[in-house]
C-alpha cells in the first residue's frame, strides 16, 4: 500500500502503489500502461483524478510536441503523461501541507511556475521565466502538469497547492474540468483591464475558450457581447451563454456587422479565440480607437499584420497564455454562483481506457463535439453522450 515517508494518507482513502496512466511514445502514439503513484513533496498534494477534459493543446502536444517540453526537449518517448484540464479529490498531503484535507474536491490550474522568477512573483506564473526547468542541474521546481510534468490522462497526479481550486459539491466533475477554460477567458479579460461592466466586447471563434469568454464577459457586465464564428450550432450555444448578438462570418462580413451593431464605432475589447490567419487585422477593425485586443489562440503559421493601422489607432494588443493571476478562482466563483452554465460546452464523456476514441471525437469534432471529457474514476466503461 502507498505510504511514502512524510506523506499524510488516510485509512478512509486507500491509495494503491501503482496506477493506470497513458504515456506518449512517438508522435500520435499513446499507450495505456502502469506507473507508480507519484509522491507529493513540500507544498504539494496527491490528487486522485476523477475527470479530465481534452483541450486542443493536448492534440497539438500528442501530434507535434510543443508547447510540452520534457527535460529540455520534445515530450516523446520520455514516459510522459499528457492531459492538463482535470479535477479530482485530494488523496494525500505532502510534508507540511495543512491548506487542504484528504477527501476535498478540487479542480486544478495548469501552471505552478517556479515561484521565484520575476513573472511568478507578479502572478504571471503562466509566463514563468524558468518554464520547463525541473530536472537535473536546472531544477527550478517549475511545474505545468501535462506540459512539463506528468498530467491528467492517468489515475493520480501531484499538484502544487497553488494550483488547486476548491469546487462546490453541487458542481459536477465534468463542469469542474471547465473551470480552467473559463479561467483562461477570465485571465484575458483581466489583462485587458478587468473592469468590463458596460463596455462592449467581441469574441471571435466559438471554441471552448471563446464560448466561455462570452459567458465570463457577460457575467462581468459587458454590454453588448458579440460572438463571431462560422458554425451555427456553436453560435447558438454562445447565445445561450449570454451573447447579445451572434454573427456567422459565412453569411456576412463580421467587421461590418460589428461596427453596425455599435453605431459605426467598433467595440472596446476583442478577445480573439479563432486563430484564423487574418484574425488580428479583423480584430483591429472591430475595436474602436484606443481599443484593446486579447490574442488567446495560436495560429498555425506566422500572420501578416497591418501594424500601421494599430499604431495610427492606438490599439493595444495583448498575448495571453493560459490562466494567470488566479483567474481560475474568479471563474469558479461565477460558476459556483450559477452565473452561467459552462456545461453547455461539454458534449461527450468517455472512460479513461477509451482515451484514443475521446481524442478522435475532439480532433474530428464527431457529432459536433466541443468539450470531450474522460472520466477516470467511478465511471462505467461504456461511452455515453452527455445528458444535456
Ligand atoms: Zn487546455
Ligand atoms: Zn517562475
Amino acid at each position: 500500500m502507498y505510504k511514502p515517508d512524510h506523506v499524510k494518507t488516510s485509512p478512509d482513502f486507500p491509495i494503491p502503489d501503482t496506477m493506470r496512466a497513458w504515456v506518449l511514445g512517438d508522435p500520435d502514439q499513446l499507450t495505456l500502461t502502469t506507473k507508480p503513484v507519484p509522491v507529493p513533496k513540500r507544498a504539494e498534494v496527491l490528487v486522485r483524478i476523477d475527470a479530465v477534459a481534452i483541450c486542443a493543446t493536448d492534440l497539438e502536444i500528442i501530434h507535434h510536441g510543443p508547447p510540452a517540453m520534457i527535460q529540455g526537449g520534445q515530450p516523446f518517448n520520455k514516459n510522459f503523461t499528457p492531459g492538463h484540464e482535470y479535477m479530482g479529490t485530494v488523496a494525500a498531503l505532502g510534508p507540511g501541507v495543512d491548506e487542504y484535507k484528504i477527501g476535498e474536491r478540487v479542480t486544478v490550474e495548469i501552471h505552478a511556475g517556479c515561484g521565484q522568477c520575476k513573472r511568478c512573483r507578479e502572478g504571471m506564473y503562466t509566463a514563468c521565466h524558468n518554464y520547463g526547468l525541473n530536472y537535473g542541474d536546472v531544477d527550478k521546481g517549475h511545474r505545468a502538469n501535462g506540459f512539463t510534468t506528468d498530467g491528467g490522462f492517468a489515475e493520480y497526479a501531484v499538484n502544487s497547492i497553488n494550483t488547486l481550486v476548491r469546487v462546490s459539491d453541487d458542481m459536477s466533475d465534468e463542469e469542474a474540468t471547465l473551470v480552467v477554460t473559463a479561467g483562461t477567458a477570465m485571465y484575458g479579460l483581466t489583462e485587458l483591464g478587468g473592469l468590463v461592466a458596460g463596455e462592449s466586447v467581441v469574441v471571435t471563434g466559438p471554441g471552448p475558450i471563446g464560448l466561455l469568454g462570452v459567458a465570463v464577459a457577460k457575467a462581468l457586465g459587458a454590454q453588448p457581447v458579440i460572438l463571431t464564428g462560422t458554425r451555427d450550432n456553436r453560435l447558438q450555444i454562445g447565445r445561450e451563454l449570454g451573447a447579445d448578438y451572434v454573427i456567422n462570418a459565412k453569411n456576412e462580413d463580421p467587421v461590418a456587422a460589428v461596427r453596425r451593431l455599435n453605431g459605426g464605432k467598433g467595440v472596446d475589447y476583442v478577445i480573439e479565440c479563432s486563430g484564423a490567419p487574418d484574425a488580428i487585422n479583423e480584430a483591429a477593425r472591430m475595436v474602436n480607437r484606443g481599443g484593446r485586443i486579447c490574442l488567446a489562440a495560436f495560429p498555425g503559421k506566422p500572420a501578416e499584420v497591418d501594424i500601421a493601422y494599430l499604431v495610427r489607432n492606438n490599439i493595444y494588443v495583448y498575448g495571453i497564455r493560459g490562466e494567470g493571476k488566479s483567474a481560475t478562482h474568479r471563474a469558479e466563483a461565477f460558476m459556483a454562483q450559477k452565473r452561467f452554465d459552462a456545461t453547455k460546452v461539454h458534449t461527450h464523456t468517455f472512460a479513461l481506457e477509451d482515451l484514443p476514441t475521446a481524442l478522435r471525437y475532439a480532433r474530428e469534432r464527431i457529432e459536433d463535439a466541443i468539450k470531450v471529457v474522460v472520466k477516470t474514476h467511478g465511471h462505467a466503461a461504456t461511452n455515453r453522450v452527455a445528458a444535456e
